[in-house]
């Protein structure tokens, strides 16, 4: 989803579209007479298109239809092609070179949904400018032919949906790599869970949700025991290797809508929404179980958890002031004699 800095620049940058294009009307329509003769028709077909123009502009830039005025501007601007076609010479001119970039523009300026829109009405345009040919003044001066202007019609549609093509295939590509910078950015690289910067993430979305709709919020922060030993004792590879697996067990033992990341060195923390401090240590409780029956790495080593949990309960909190609450459970865990769940005052 675009976030409103992006929109602002889609928007700004329409603006500017619709702008030239209204020029550029304005400009052909003052000049051409001077040089060629136009006919009636194209003459007041481009002055309708005009005006048609700035009131769209009018009505995008009061922002009266936000969520339509990039793909709306987008038609606008394109509007104005079939008269700048019939003014400046149809399929023969050299204004229709340039169409096969629109489907591409509009890809970048706005989306998917601009780039099919804009093809379908150049098609439409280029279509209309090839049938009716022969109504259009020639610029390049060659005696007209029927077969000469179909060919090139032709040859600018296919130019045109190729773009179109083009245009989706980068976007789906952008798309792609966005998603996998995305989770670059918030993926711990050696058990694949959310890092700080992902939980950070998620966890405010999770926190705002539970502040609107009054719902609770546990989190459960958990420290592997006397793990120090393991890569002392087995090296540091062994010890990666412990906490990728200790990672996948407790992350496959969560529900959906549950997430869990990689809190620091071997710490994890786990927020679960919509869950009170009690079944927060029902779910700790199994965890810890599952975490103490199990043998990891080759060595099938034994290995325990403390676990320390806090909820959510005053308007006050953030985020820190939680994890800080879950941190000192966790502690009075690891005081307490270890491999246990502690619940925070
Ligand atoms: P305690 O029960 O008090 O938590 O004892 P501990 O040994 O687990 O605690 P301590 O914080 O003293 O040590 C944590 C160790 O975790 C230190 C470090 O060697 C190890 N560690 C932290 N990050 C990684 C990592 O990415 N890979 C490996 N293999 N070890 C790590
Ligand atoms: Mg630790
Ligand atoms: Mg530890």
């Amino acid at each position: 989803m675009p976030n409103s800095a992006q929109t602002q620049l889609n928007h700004t940058l329409t603006l500017r579209i619709i702008e030239l294009s209204i020029l550029t009307l304005a400009f052909s329509l003052v000049i051409r007479p001077l040089f060629v003769h136009l006919s009636d028709i194209f003459l007041w077909s481009a002055v309708v298109n005009l005006i048609l123009t700035i009131s769209f502009y009018a009505v995008v830039r009061a922002h009266l239809v936000p969520k339509w005025e990039i793909t709306l501007s987008l038609i606008v601007a394109l509007i104005i092609i079939m008269p700048t076609l019939a003014i400046s010479g149809g399929v023969n001119s050299q204004v229709a070179y340039f169409l096969p970039l629109y489907p591409i523009f509009a890809a970048l300026i706005g989306g998917a949904r601009e780039s099919i829109a804009i093809t379908v009405i150049l098609v439409i345009c280029t279509l209309f400018a090839t049938v009716f040919g022969h109504l259009i003044t020639d610029l390049t001066e060659e005696v007209y032919s029927v077969e000469k202007s179909l060919d090139r019609g032709f040859w600018l549609t296919t130019a045109i949906i190729f773009s179109a093509f083009f245009a989706h295939f980068f976007l789906r590509k952008y798309a792609e790599l966005t998603k996998k910078l995305n989770e670059e950015n918030t993926q711990d690289p050696l058990t694949s869970l959310l890092n700080r910067r992902g939980l950070n993430l998620y966890f405010s979305i999770e926190l705002d949700k539970a502040r609107v709709t009054t719902s609770p919020l546990s989190v459960i922060l958990i420290d592997v025991d006397y793990f120090k030993k393991v890569n002392d004792m087995f090296g540091h590879d062994i010890g990666d290797i412990c906490l990728i697996d200790i990672g996948n067990l407790l992350k496959s033992n969560l529900k959906n809508k549950d997430f869990i990341a990689r809190f620091g060195g071997e710490e994890f923390i786990i927020i679960l929404p919509n869950t009170s401090q009690g079944d927060a240590a029902l779910i700790a409780e199994k965890l810890r179980n599952l975490v103490s029956k199990e043998a990891f790495s080759d060595f099938k080593l034994p290995l325990t958890i403390t676990l320390g949990i806090a909820e959510y309960n005053d308007h006050n909190d953030n985020t820190l002031s939680i994890i800080k609450r879950a941190d000192k459970a966790l502690y009075k865990g690891k005081e307490n004699g270890r491999n246990r769940v502690e619940l925070s005052e």
